[in-house]
């Protein structure tokens, strides 16, 4: 096996084009995966390339480099609105794990319990996809993971970076999970909110997303239109507002216990986002 570690963009998206390189971030995904038997010809590791290595802040809003790793998000400096994705990014595995995984293959790997993507979802993030043939395109997240393990990203793109656009002003984040143990653990479902209120202390922005009770993470658009006007401490969840989730039956959890998970996490998760803004 081949173990590539280029230091430049253009190097990296020529070798993945000419030989379909197995694409490594901190490997903690795609290692335990080889242990099964899915030994790849050639790795290209993009943890040492300069344009995926940082956070930038711009007028437009937020670009996360697709080396940057949970605890570099953690440590980062950034508005109340990425709180939740911060409570997220300390929730994914262990210390060692956040140390060398990145957020962005934590959305390549497209895992329906990924705990990146519901506060990603919240804040509208977008993912930039580079290939050598057809140079940049960018698209929505929502478009960017299709299904369980599948992705949008062709055998010759990158993933080079998460723009995330200025959150509103004033706006709280907050993420709630559920798993079977405290810690080191995958979630049996999660929730992330941005909440942003009025001078009235009413909710005049409203963004839930829910992970690990569908095939892909989603936008709750029903609840987040009822939120509009309500205050916060006396937030309903009804079922019609979780009608868009599929939670399955798995040995972590049945599907009726994940929605009533969820109803909880989302008034939780609101309060709590309504408060950190
Ligand atoms: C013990 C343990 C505990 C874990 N706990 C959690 C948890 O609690 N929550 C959770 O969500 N996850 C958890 N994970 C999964 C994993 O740590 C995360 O998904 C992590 O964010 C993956 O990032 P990585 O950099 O290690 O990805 P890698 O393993 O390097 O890559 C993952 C996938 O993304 C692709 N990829 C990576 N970077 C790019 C790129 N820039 N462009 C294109 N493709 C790319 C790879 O080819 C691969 O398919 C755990 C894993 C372990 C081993």
């Amino acid at each position: 096996m081949t173990y590539l570690i280029p230091t430049n963009l253009e190097g990296a998206l020529i070798s993945l084009a000419q030989q379909q390189d197995r694409v490594v971030a901190g490997g903690t995904d795609v290692y335990p995966a080889m242990m099964q038997g899915h030994t790849p010809k050639s790795i290209l590791d993009v943890t040492r390339i300069k344009e995926l290595m940082n956070i930038t802040v711009m007028d437009a809003g937020i670009r996360i480099g697709a080396a940057v790793t949970w605890t570099k998000i953690v440590k980062a400096k950034l508005p109340t609105a990425f709180d939740g994705l911060k409570h997220a990014a300390k929730e994914v595995g262990s210390i060692q794990i956040q140390n060398v995984g990145t957020i962005a293959g934590n959305l390549c790997n497209a895992s329906p319990a990924a705990d990146g993507v519901p506060p990603l979802l919240t804040l509208d993030a977008r993912v930039e996809l580079a290939s050598a043939a057809r140079g940049v395109r960018i698209l929505p997240l929502q478009e960017f993971i299709l299904g369980v393990r599948k992705t949008a990203l062709a055998f010759d793109e990158i993933l080079t970076a998460i723009h995330i656009p200025t959150p509103p002003d004033g706006a709280g984040s907050a993420f709630e999970k559920l798993g079977s143990r405290k810690y080191l653990v995958i979630s049996i479902a999660m929730t992330a909110a941005l909440i942003k209120c009025d001078g009235r202390g009413l909710i005049s922005e409203a963004r839930v997303a829910i992970g690990a009770c569908s095939p892909v993470a989603l936008r709750m658009t029903q609840l987040e239109a009822n939120l509009i006007g309500s205050k916060p401490s006396e937030v309903e969840i009804l079922p019609n507002h979780l009608s868009q989730l599929s939670p399955i039956d798995d040995v972590r959890g049945s599907g009726g216990f994940r929605l009533d998970i969820v109803q909880e996490q989302c008034r939780r998760a609101i309060q709590k986002a309504a408060t950190n803004g």
